[in-house]
């Protein structure tokens, strides 16, 4: 399968301070997919780096995506696009209700504009899918190549990057004769989670991967995730998976909605940093951390366990969310 190279291997540190902080009954590991690669780093990068080799792959020379006004994707993807010379239009929508200046004009917006993104926020009535094969037209009839990246790079092709960071962490933890029982993260488009499961089967027998849904109910979640894995798997050249309801998810984090944050979320993210410095967002690695709290104390991961908490960036976020820290 191509594949641009866009982010190194990436650091699996151990967690002690956190570990001490919950009772040592974990053994608790950060994978920091937050760091390297271009744009700010983040998850959306392992994706891209299949998606975008397809694209140029087929001679294209712009990139259309969509996402919230305070998407990591877009901003990665203009990211991805100025590295690799391409045009990138993005198609943002005002899906969360946050009115305030750190929201309309700092953290992704800000960085957007900087990686040269030409940006189309969109009214509340407009079909983000409508709206990107308007511009997809209208570029075909300038004589442009467009490529469209669906919502947060998740589809089986960029699932792969994360069966590709599976077999990461499988060889960084058979480097350190560690056994990993459970890998936890912030699950929203799916593409994450996909990848991860089909990379599990394929290269870390044994390991869980547990989805925090940050967005949808468990249900739609699980369907989602299910088929861009056997997507992934199809690729991969491995079996097929049954249910749907074999995929981990937990949805009780989501706080009221995708981008709206409660107490337990801040909360988690102050936690981490000022436990061991690593700092978390709101909108996704925040929701999925409090997720894990739960799952370690109330040893739905049983005592013993080894869990790698995968961090899947939006450091952006945190300064999006100001008056939301703010306020709490
Ligand atoms: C997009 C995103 C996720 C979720 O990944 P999916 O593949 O969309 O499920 C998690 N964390 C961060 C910071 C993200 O930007």
């Amino acid at each position: 399968m191509p594949k641009i190279h866009l982010v190194d291997t990436t650091p699996l540190i151990a967690l002690n301070r956190l570990e001490q902080h919950l009772g040592g009954k974990h053994t608790i590991l950060l994978k920091r997919d937050d760091i390297g690669g271009i744009g700010g780093g983040g998850n959306k990068l392992r994706k891209l780096e299949y998606s975008v080799a397809e694209a140029l792959a087929q001679g294209c020379d712009t990139l259309i995506t969509f996402g919230a006004l305070q998407s990591n994707h877009a901003r990665l993807t203009a990211a991805v696009a100025a590295h690799c010379g391409l045009d990138c239009v993005l198609i943002l929508s005002k899906r969360v209700d946050r009115q305030d200046a750190f929201y309309t004009e700092s953290g992704n917006v800000l960085l957007n504009d900087l990686l040269g993104a030409d940006i189309h926020v969109l009214e509340d009535d407009q079909d983000p899918l409508a709206r990107a094969d308007e511009f997809k037209d209208a570029l075909v009839r300038q004589g442009r190549k467009p490529y469209v990246i669906p919502f947060g790079g998740s589809d089986a092709l960029g699932a792969l990057g994360y069966a590709d960071c599976a077999q990461e962490i499988a060889q960084q933890a058979e480097g350190r004769g560690i056994r990993v029982d459970h890998i936890v993260h912030a699950s929203g488009s799916g593409g994450t989670q996909a990848g991860l499961i089909a990379g599990c089967e394929r290269s870390l027998t044994g390991a869980r991967v547990h989805g925090i849904s940050v967005l949808a109910p468990a249900p739609a979640l699980q369907e989602t995730v299910h088929t861009i894995a056997n997507g992934a798997r199809e690729r991969l050249g491995l079996p097929l998976g049954e249910k749907a309801t074999d995929v981990i998810v937990e949805d009780g984090f989501i706080d009221g909605g995708y981008g709206v944050v409660n107490e337990q979320t801040l909360d988690a993210v102050r936690l981490l940093a000022e436990t061991e410095g690593i700092l978390l967002d709101p909108v996704y690695t925040g929701k999925a951390f409090a997720g894990l709290l739960h799952l370690l104390r109330t040893e739905e991961i049983p005592q013993g366990d080894t869990v790698v908490f995968l961090h899947t960036g939006g450091m952006p976020g945190i300064f999006a969310y100001t008056s939301a820290f703010k306020a709490a």
